[in-house]
């Protein structure tokens, strides 16, 4: 086990906005967390970085190669990222230095990471430009990239130090479509080739059929449904689960859409969260939160119907 995410529980403002995460991750595996805005899912992403701020009490286990990342001190935290897990968000610009080439931003990782020297670790970094097909960049500042170049950059500084793990936050957000399909055919080959393994972050359950092994879908901060993502595709059992998979478009089919709003973490409903939104509410549901129980072997679910 290459992850393993015990009782994470965050809580902010003396309410717990995350609740009950456990989750793994295996050596090779595409594992996603998908759920619209404001489910949580960037926070669980986050917390296994230690990144968030201190105004976020975090509770539970993150044991990534047998230790314990909440417990480790900050030192220790700054030579994991980068080196053995590292991450690629939404908007590179974000993360990019505007006054420094992209190049020289890929060869830093082995400066600071391996105490290369700064003509050594340019070889390296020409060497992960040439493999990505991006030469013809390594020379450029940010702003003179298209969007999906700079994303291609990310994903070089990313893989640069070859870690174990690739946390991706909505990594193709922003992104026409085809480049969307080119960047995520680009993180899957790269991953399946070199035996790491992802966390793959997105609010687009669309994209995950091609990509990802296995799916935790989050609500309000708590899983709702979590299991390969071949055996919940095709039998998906959470209502949220199915209004998600219903919002893919297909030829012929009208989208629905989810009716209402995520709610606030801060002010969750009682009982199921999912309840406001749920057109099969029952009577008992809005009063006792269900628990995420294991309907079928590896398939969770949070629902009263199952
Ligand atoms: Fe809907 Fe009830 Fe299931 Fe919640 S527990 S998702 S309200 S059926």
């Amino acid at each position: 086990m290459l992850l393993k995410v015990q009782n994470l529980r965050i809580v902010y403002k003396n309410s717990a906005i995350i609740e009950e995460i456990n989750f793994d991750v295996e050596k090779g595996e595409i594992f996603s967390i998908v759920g619209e805005s404001g489910s949580g899912k960037t926070l669980t992403g986050l917390s296994i970085l230690n990144l968030l701020p201190d105004y976020f009490k975090v509770d539970g286990r993150i044991i990534f190669k047998n230790n314990d990342i909440l417990s480790l001190d900050s030192s220790w935290i700054r030579k994991i990222r980068g080196k053995d897990i590292s991450c690629i968000f939404q908007d590179p610009m974000v993360s990019l230095n505007p006054v420094l080439k992209v190049g020289y931003q890929v060869a830093e990782m082995f400066i600071y990471h391996h105490n290369l020297s700064k003509k050594e670790a340019i070889k390296n970094a020409e060497k992960i430009f040439n493999e990505l097909k991006i030469s013809h960049v390594i020379n450029y500042y940010p702003h003179q990239l298209s969007g999906g170049l700079r994303q291609r950059v990310m994903i070089a500084m990313a893989i640069a130090c070859e870690p174990e793990l690739i946390i991706a936050d909505e990594p193709t957000t922003a992104l026409d479509v085809t480049v969307q399909e080119e960047i995520l055919d680009l993180l899957y080959l790269l991953i399946k080739k070199k035996g790491k393994a992802m966390i793959l972050i997105t609010h687009d359950i669309n994209i995950l059929g091609e990509y990802a092994d296995r799916l935790m879908v989050m609500y309000a901060g708590r899983i709702m449904e979590m299991g390969s993502v071949e055996e919940i595709f095709k039998n998906p059992l959470h209502p949220y689960t199915r209004a998600l998979l219903d919002c893919i478009p297909r030829e012929g089919k009208k989208i629905e859409g989810i009716p209402g709003n995520v709610p606030d973490l801060k002010k969750l409903p009682s009982g199921c969260v999912f309840s406001p939104r749920c057109k099969y509410k029952m009577r008992e549901c809005p009063i006792e939160p269900p628990s995420l129980r294991e309907v079928i072997p590896g398939h969770f679910v949070r629902c009263y119907l199952h």
